[in-house]
């Protein structure tokens, strides 16, 4: 096994992160598009300011029900299309495991990570809007207040 496919899981967490959002893994609410996100303290869990909506990084994502770890998630996207038996070898999980991964991660290579849940002409209407005017600020979630 190659140094790069062993990775830290918070590690591997992040890097799914700003494989999801990029570039830098700055939460997008699913629902509604916004960037107004907090961080829950307790749990990788993201709450939109704007409409409520709680989501996490695989939130709409194939991975959304996802058995395995994102080291394993990982691994199985750098893999690339290859059988599940090479793939069960490959990362160290078992058949079905892999059978699963390498489906989704053809999903995901077929049409990429949706930016949203249900696109609407609002949250694209809106988004086009604010796009010019302000600059893109990098900010990372902070936790949220007691609702
Ligand atoms: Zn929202």
């Amino acid at each position: 096994m190659s140094a790069d496919a062993i990775r830290s899981e918070g590690e591997a967490y992040r890097e799914f992160r700003r494989l999801r959002w990029p570039p830098a893994g700055e939460p997008v609410c699913p629902r509604c598009g916004t960037k107004r996100i907090c961080e829950l303290t307790t749990r990788p869990v993201f709450r939109c300011r704007a409409c409520r909506r709680d989501f996490t990084v695989t939130t709409g994502t194939p991975f959304a029900y996802r058995k395995v770890g994102f080291a394993d998630i990982m691994a199985a996207l750098a893999a690339g299309p290859v059988p599940p038996s090479a793939l069960s070898q490959a990362i160290g999980v078992n058949y079905k495991t892999a059978g699963i991964l390498r489906e989704r991660v053809a999903q995901v290579a077929a049409v990429g990570f949706p930016a949203a849940e249900h696109e609407t002409w609002r949250a694209r209407s809106r988004r086009r809007a604010q796009a010019p005017s302000s600059p893109p600020r990098p900010s990372q979630p902070h936790a949220c207040p007691d609702v």
